[in-house]
């Protein structure tokens, strides 16, 4: 059976190059980087080099990166520590971040740690940027992902850089879906916190990375050894750090190429989806090329009964994709942000998202496997 896969923005798989760059470090450089013996130095200099490496990628310096186990636990460190080290009392964030900030901006306001405003959008999933200079104030941190994973808007956070550089609050920037995909440049984004997740850009899982700015000094977030300068007890995830180094180094080096690839993927999905199914919709900005990230297609497709199996139905003709409608009245499954946005329960939702291995003939497939489906 042919299978396709178009859900890159769940994961990606490891390149063949990442995967040869790791493999060593399993078997032959294997040394616990905290052992002061030469097989633990060896590791310990492997790791510093690749903090380098994604140091200088984004235009920081080494001290400013910490390894996490992903995007996740990046997410959690910048608001966490914000709270417990900063002595942040007031977050401004949006009901359309991953629930990796979602849900611990929620339970920090739950608990009493926190107040928090949660910006107005449109129907679009456009912030309201004025609401959220009005609901800025000294000292707040701000968590605004920059493209959102379901509907792939980007959000103009040298804008909101700027809104809270005039404030004098803090800026942390769920960095996930861009990480890889456009160039971050630290020297000119004048932020806190961005993160990163080496399986969203062909790295291996459960590794990542934090910047924290040089003038934020946190405590430590997982306490026990003194890895990660004391920040990060437990000992590293080597072949992931080099998995991670490596595959930012790829994707930094091909990204023009890759976008223009991978653009040109998206555009003719939204031209055949058109042309082959009557009454497509996009949500969000996905439609538009400017203003969304090129790996993610939103698509709306008609009220019909047998929406709730579509995502089962491709499936079974070997297309992976995911998606949901918005949640209905009484239910809790479904997307919170195409149900934050107003998105029609009845109608279906499926987000196709691509890399570049993604390939015409893949996109052409599932077009008209959605349209066999739908007719
Ligand atoms: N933030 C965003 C925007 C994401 O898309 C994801 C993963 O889907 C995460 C955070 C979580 O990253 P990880 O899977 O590395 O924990």
């Amino acid at each position: 059976m042919k299978k396709v896969y178009l859900d890159n923005s769940a994961t990606t798989p490891v390149s063949k190059e990442v995967l040869e760059a790791m493999i060593p470090y399993f078997t032959e450089t294997f040394g616990n980087p905290s052992s002061i013996h030469s097989h633990g130095r060896e590791t310990r200099s492997v790791i510093e080099k690749s903090r380098k490496k994604i140091a200088d990628l984004l235009g920081t310096s080494p001290a400013e990166i910490f390894f996490t186990s992903g995007g996740t636990e990046a997410d959690n460190m910048a608001i966490i520590s914000s709270i417990s080290s900063l002595g942040v009392k007031h977050m401004v964030s949006s009901t359309l971040e991953h629930h990796a900030v979602l849900h611990t901006v929620e339970h920090q306001a739950k608990t009493g740690k926190i107040n928090l405003d949660l910006i107005r959008h449109s129907d679009l999933g456009e912030l309201d940027i004025e609401h959220l200079r009005q609901s800025t104030q000294k000292g707040s941190l701000v968590s605004i992902m920059h493209a959102n994973n379901e509907i792939g808007n980007l959000n103009d956070i040298n804008t909101i850089s700027e809104i809270c550089r005039e404030k004098g609050a803090f800026f942390h920037t769920d960095t996930v879906q861009t990480m890889g995909k456009v160039k971050h440049n630290l020297q000119e984004l004048d932020i806190d916190f961005l993160i990163g997740s080496a399986h969203k850009f062909h790295g291996p899982k459960g590794i990542g990375f934090i910047y924290v700015n040089a003038n934020n000094k946190i405590d430590p977030f997982i306490h026990g050894g003194a890895q990660e300068r004391n920040m990060r007890g437990g000992t590293e995830n080597v072949a992931g750090i080099i998995g991670l180094a490596k595959a930012l180094e790829l994707a930094y080096e091909n990204q023009d190429t890759d976008k223009k690839y991978i653009e040109s993927i998206k555009r003719s999905m939204i031209e055949q989806l058109k042309e082959k199914i009557e009454g497509v919709s996009f949500n969000g900005l996905s439609e538009d090329l400017e203003k969304s990230i090129h790996t993610v297609l939103n698509v709306s497709i008609p009220e019909s009964s047998d929406n709730d199996m579509l995502l089962f139905s491709l499936d079974i003709k070997g297309v992976s994709v995911s998606g949901g409608s918005a949640c209905s009245s009484g239910t809790s499954i479904g997307s919170h942000v195409l149900e934050a946005i107003n998105s029609d329960p009845r109608r279906g939702a499926i987000r196709f998202s691509f890399s570049k291995y993604t390939t015409m003939e893949e996109v052409t497939y599932a077009v008209d496997s959605l349209k066999e489906l739908l007719s």
